[in-house]
């Protein structure tokens, strides 16, 4: 785990593999943390394509 890096996302940190690309993200509806692929950008700003919830199935658009 020494590899976990915090990224921001939505004013949100989350805490992200970058060997997975996987950042846990808390679902906006029932704040169920779901693993989500995220890119970081050539500016260093994390992206992600929106994830739908493994719970309760809500979508989650990206932000910004
Ligand atoms: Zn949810």
């Amino acid at each position: 785990m020494a590899d976990e890096q915090t990224i921001i996302l939505g004013g949100a940190e989350c805490d992200y593999d970058p060997l997975t690309r996987l950042a846990r993200i808390y679902c906006a509806n029932c704040s169920e943390g779901n693993a989500v692929e995220v890119w970081l950008g050539d500016d260093g700003v994390p992206e992600y394509a929106g994830f739908v919830c493994e719970k309760c199935g809500f979508f989650n658009a990206p932000e910004g």
